[in-house]
């Protein structure tokens, strides 16, 4: 079947690689090989290769930048696409920006502070794509994706054949950190309605938001951003909590706990996913026991499972 499959994506012109290390695609640098990783450079190239999935029986993962996941050292058995060239295509239409899945979220963020349009720049700073901020409802105390979000074209993982479908953004069961969509669409264009501001104020707000990030967060190391959710009844963050027990700078193997900000985990160099469930199944057992809190992994586990 093997065989047949690479056959199917040769015939398609499709860009590919086979067993490719993940761990190239996540800011973690961690991840086993992907069965089958292809590029798809436009709407016609994704339906083709999610036929050609759902053909063989084939698991599906949709990476983005990779800026929160953490894949298993065993690598994904199945079919990763990644979005690429018209894929990651930014308009603008007078307020409302377009951003194709495999846009990045500072260009699109930074392409509308440039045209005087207000509404995502509390955003500036997530890393990743403009699709796995609104699957993950990506954003911060202050905003979120989906708030100036109108609405996105998907094509459904195991419906490939009936092609673009719209939502609106009340058809989305948005949430903290999450979006409803996960693993049965691939958003392919995402469409948000901007207010007219000021360029220069918006340029300012930008910097701001990022020394911000700069003075907290440990930028510069191998991490996927907060681990774990903040938790909903908790008048503490996750952080906090974390870092009440005393987890500061705790390691497993290369997986360390951040003395900046106690929900980053850092690879320092070498750390396995192994060593992360490993180190996350500690640090939830510990706020459990003091706090009587059950964390949430915010980050999505490929492959793996907490020993919980
Ligand atoms: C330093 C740092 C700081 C961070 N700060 C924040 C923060 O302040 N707020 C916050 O919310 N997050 C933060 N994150 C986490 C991360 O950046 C966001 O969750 C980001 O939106 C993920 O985008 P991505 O493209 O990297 O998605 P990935 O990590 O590649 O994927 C995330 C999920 O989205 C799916 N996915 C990706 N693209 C698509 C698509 N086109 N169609 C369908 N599914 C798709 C994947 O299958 C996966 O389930 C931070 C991460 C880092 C490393």
């Amino acid at each position: 079947m093997e065989q047949e499959i690479v056959e199917q994506i040769k015939n398609h012109n499709l860009i590919f690689k086979l067993d490719e290390p993940l761990s190239k695609y996540t800011t973690l640098k961690i991840g086993g090989p992907a069965r089958y990783l292809v590029f798809v450079r436009n709407i016609n190239e994704l339906i083709k290769i999610l036929q050609i999935a759902k053909w063989y029986n084939q698991k599906i993962l949709i990476i983005g930048a990779g800026s929160n996941l953490l894949i298993s050292d065993e690598g994904f058995d199945g079919i990763v696409i990644k979005l690429k060239n018209e894929l990651c295509k930014i308009d603008l239409k007078s307020q409302e920006l377009i951003a194709y899945g495999g846009a990045m979220l500072p260009m699109v963020i930074k392409t509308a502070v440039d045209a005087g349009l207000s509404g995502l720049e509390e955003l500036f700073g997530i890393p990743g794509t403009v699709g796995g901020a609104v699957i993950m409802n990506a954003g911060t105390k202050i905003a979120c994706i989906s708030d100036n979000l109108e609405y996105i074209e998907v094509i459904k993982t195991d419906e490939p054949e009936d092609g673009l479908i719209r939502l609106n953004k009340n058809e989305i069961n948005f949430d903290y950190r999450t979006s409803g969509l996960e693993e049965n669409y691939v958003i392919v264009k995402v469409v948000f309605r901007l207010k007219s501001s000021n360029s220069e104020m918006l340029k300012a707000r930008i910097n701001e938001v990022l020394l911000e990030r700069i003075k907290t967060q440990p930028l510069g190391t191998f991490n996927a951003g907060c681990i774990f959710k903040n938790p909903k009844h908790s008048f503490f963050t996750s952080a906090k909590l974390i870092e009440e027990c005393g987890l500061k700078g705790y390691r497993v193997g290369d997986a360390y706990v951040s003395d900046k900000h106690a929900n980053f985990i850092i690879n320092r160099q070498n750390a396995t996913a192994k060593d992360f469930v490993e180190i996350m199944t500690h640090i939830i057992k510990v706020v459990k026991e003091k706090f009587n809190v059950e964390l949430e992994p915010e980050i999505k586990l490929i492959g793996l499972k907490l020993d919980i």
